[in-house]
């Protein structure tokens, strides 16, 4: 069952309550690139992505909100780090969430100052938390970024906030050890009732990145646990947007868009399912349609193992087979199994 959190809106998105998971990403162009940032934020809207978060390092880089939130209709975050004025520009200038925290601002005042500018555009506050970033006095008390440093440092956050009466908060803590990470949001989804936007950090390459994503994120997910997500990768963020909309469809939480299975092929593989395999992911690449293909090696065991899906092709004796739900529905060629299969989706 899904943890119950306090739902908040960013732009035209919600986040938390009964909301769909909301996917999203960060621009990694340069913030004084105006034009190669706008480029990648329709990028990545195109890609699926729903909420995009841009880092403004400093006062000139708050051009890019404008630029970016009239080249896209999607919610822009802007991150920040320590300095309360380029908040409050960010704020002025449209941004329809932060992330700052609020211990690193500075005096109460300046901190009442991003709070009442934010209640008053309606923009939420994102704390982040970093097992790399923590309080000095935090990190004395429990000597490593375990979770209940992670706890304990988002909570100091929250309660400054709280302080002036704001709560519209959405809180991350990010470790890059996914196993302190887990402990660390499970902990705090029964500490608060703000909605969590799940992360590692500092996870790796596409390859190692999505597999800590999907062990970390994944695991909190399917405890119920989790109400916006970002696949941290040192790659192309649209790739994390399509592994981040995937991890949601393995998780059953996404049903829109395709699934393809395939069997792990054996010494029974009568065709080449590798590269058939292949070959129907990339021709499927924008099918939206929610149906589950399937590629099985051989026509003995294939269709039945695979009766789930809607169609499918499997290995023959010297051709290969289509089916429908288990079924067989024709012999053709191996050469003719894509083109085939390809019209069989087209008349679902
Ligand atoms: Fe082997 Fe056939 Fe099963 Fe594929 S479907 S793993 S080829 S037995």
């Amino acid at each position: 069952m899904r943890r119950e959190s306090k739902p908040v809106t960013i732009k035209n998105i919600t986040i938390g309550g009964s909301a769909p998971i909301a996917v999203q990403s960060m621009l990694n162009v340069p913030a004084s690139n105006i034009a190669g940032n706008v480029q990648q934020a329709k990028q990545l809207l195109a890609a699926g992505c729903q909420i995009v978060r841009a880092a403004i390092p400093t006062l000139q880089d708050v051009a890019l909100i404008p630029a970016i939130k009239q080249a896209v209709d999607m919610p822009l975050v802007a991150d920040i780090h320590f300095d309360y004025r380029i908040a409050l520009a960010a704020i002025d200038a449209g941004v329809d969430k932060v992330r700052i925290n609020p211990g690193n601002i500075g005096e109460d005042d300046k901190v009442k100052q991003v709070v009442t500018a934010c209640r008053a555009h309606g923009v939420p506050i994102r704390i982040g938390v970093n097992g790399g970033s923590l309080e000095k006095h935090i990190l004395a008390k429990y000597g490593a970024p375990c979770a209940d440093a992670l706890v304990e440092s988002a909570l100091y956050h929250v309660s400054l906030l709280e302080k002036f009466d704001f709560y519209d908060i959405v809180v991350s803590l990010k470790s890059s050890n996914i196993q302190t990470m887990i402990a660390a949001y499970r902990k705090m989804a029964a500490a608060c009732p703000y909605p969590l936007h799940l992360g590692g950090t500092e996870a790796g390459g596409e390859r190692m990145g999505i597999i800590k994503s999907s062990v970390g994120i994944g695991s909190l997910l399917a405890d119920g646990i989790g109400d916006t997500i970002r696949v941290s990768l040192t790659a192309d963020p649209v790739k994390e947007i399509s592994a981040a909309i995937d991890l949601l469809r393995v998780l059953g939480l996404r049903k829109d868009g395709h699934t393809i299975v395939s069997c792990p092929t054996c010494g029974r593989t009568q065709i080449d399912l590798i590269g058939l395999a292949n070959r129907v992911e990339q021709a499927l690449k924008d099918c939206k349609k929610p149906i589950t293909v399937a590629g099985m090696g051989c026509v003995v065991n294939g269709p039945g193992e695979a009766k789930e899906a809607d169609v499918g092709v499997a290995g023959g004796n010297g051709c290969g087979v289509l089916f429908k739900k288990g079924q067989i529905v024709k012999r053709v060629p191996e050469e003719e199994l894509l083109p085939q299969l390809l019209q069989l989706i087209e008349q679902i």
